[in-house]
């Protein structure tokens, strides 16, 4: 993490490509905080979940905005996605091309269903209320929608031209499908095609739960792939008065026992490495000296041994597979016919789905069949670190924030990002918002998020994207 700590500090960065009355300019005025709580209110009371089916509503006032804000027409593209009743929505700022390649800046409109009955105050009417906007998807991810949508029309008001295309993409279907994602890369690569991904679904800092300093940031590089599978065992059965030697749920438990008694190689990546480096000062007792000494040492087995028996952990250094699920039999006094474990991995980036299949069909054994639950599994590779998108991070953190470190890591996944990274185009997930771990209700009940962090984010997101895409 020395390599992040000795970056360049936030305001220089900004001062060496806009000078420095210009990075104080950086935040935002009144218009466009006032336009940014207006999106985000708009975008809240839409219930843009599977079943409120809103989004293609949600996406067709963004384009609104983008219209009024003077975007030529030709470069607001809207994708209906009928069948499964979303949309997704393209916007390109084009740039003078000097600075290279596009960069796309991604977020879903898309929210995970709530019931009123369960929430204290309406999910799809939004509040403010003891310094916090509520509803569902303020957090998860409407707040990066109106950062992102309100920075690109400011940055055209202020005449500003970026070195290289910023193209935001929309998607409407990150909570259940990714059938967005997937088909835009799929049918409209050249439409979103860039260098790399911005993600305003990821990413974030931590605040102090006593006094709300903001205390630590992380930047999402990688996450793990998702992949559950399903263990089964069958058998003739029969009368349970009169068992037989084998029996489909024994089957099923016995292979269980193999898949607990075993541990997936140690694994680790530039992003492992950072991260523990940075936990480590922070991290309790024997845990924080197995991270620096893994950091040093990458694989270490006794670092290994400590990392893997702790939770928070475990999963940093290893693909993971447990049992979450289990359906057997059909009668109390009858033999099963069949016994089934749903078996759910988080894999290691690099490492291929059918790879950890096939070592789960090792350890069940032949008597057992094991399959993937679903199809459409993605395995995605972890982004490389890369000192100009950490360096314009730092810059944009520590505009808010000054002095506070960028600590790359992996997350257990999983957004759009693993589309993004699985088709080549690196991603990182770089939000600006601060939460507590006492805020933090994306997906459940009475989801919020500190107002003064929603406007900190429309500062954070103007410093990363004119640091990036301004003149060299
Ligand atoms: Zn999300």
């Amino acid at each position: 993490v020395n390599r992040i700590v000795s970056r360049l500090i936030g305001v220089f960065a900004v001062c060496a490509v806009f000078g420095c009355a210009a990075a104080r300019a950086q935040t935002p005025d009144a218009a466009q905080r006032a336009q940014a709580r207006a999106i985000l209110e708009y975008s809240v009371n839409l219930d843009t979940s599977v079943e409120g089916r809103r989004t293609p509503e949600l996406a067709r006032y963004l384009a609104d905005q983008f219209r009024a804000a003077g975007f030529p027409a030709g470069d607001i593209t809207l994708i209906p996605f009928e069948h499964i009743q979303t949309s997704a929505l393209v916007v390109r700022l084009r740039g003078d091309g000097g600075g290279g390649r596009p960069i796309l800046l991604l977020a879903h409109m898309d929210v995970v269903p709530a019931r009123r009955a369960d929430w204290e105050r309406d999910p799809f009417t939004m509040v403010e209320e003891n310094g916090y906007f509520y509803g569902r998807g303020v957090y998860d991810n409407k707040a990066g929608i109106a950062a992102l949508v309100s920075t690109l029309i400011a940055l055209k008001a202020d005449g500003f031209t970026p070195a290289r295309d910023l193209i935001l993409v929309l998607t409407g279907d990150e909570e259940t499908l990714g059938v967005t994602s997937t088909s835009l890369l799929r049918d409209h690569r050249a439409l979103i095609d860039g260098e790399f991904a911005l993600n305003a679904d990821a990413g974030g800092g931590g605040r102090d739960e006593r006094t709300g300093a903001a205390v630590s940031y992380f930047m999402q590089t990688a996450e793990k792939t998702f992949a559950s599978f399903t263990l089964t065992a069958r058998n003739e059965g029969g009368h349970s008065s009169a068992p037989r030697p084998d029996n489909a749920i024994y089957d099923l438990v016995d292979a269980l026992a193999r898949v607990r008694a075993y541990q997936f190689p140690v694994m680790w990546n530039d992003t492992t490495l950072e991260s523990f480096r940075a936990a480590a000062p922070t991290a309790e007792g024997e845990l924080g000296e197995a991270m620096t000494r893994f950091a040093q040492r990458p694989g270490d087995q006794r670092a290994s041994h400590i990392l893997s028996a702790s939770p928070s952990t475990l999963g940093q250094i290893r693909t993971t597979c447990v049992p979450t699920l289990l359906e057997a039999g059909h009668a109390d006094n009858a033999l099963p016919q069949s016994a089934v474990a749903t078996v759910n991995c988080r894999i290691f980036p690099s490492v291929p789905i059918a790879e950890v299949q096939a070592q789960l069909q090792r350890l069940a054994g032949a008597r057992i069949a094991v399959a993937p639950l679903t199809d459409g599994y993605i395995a995605s590779d972890a982004s490389p670190l890369r000192d100009d998108i950490i360096d314009a991070v730092a810059a944009a953190v520590r505009a808010n924030y000054p002095g506070l470190q960028v600590v790359p890591s992996m997350s257990a996944g999983a957004t759009d990002g693993v589309f993004f990274r699985a088709a080549g185009i690196p991603t990182y997930g770089v939000d600006g918002i601060f939460i507590k771990d006492s805020d933090d209700f994306s997906h459940g009940l009475n989801e919020r998020v500190p107002v003064d962090s929603f406007y900190a984010n429309l500062t954070h997101w103007r410093v990363l994207l004119t640091t990036l895409a301004g003149r060299r």
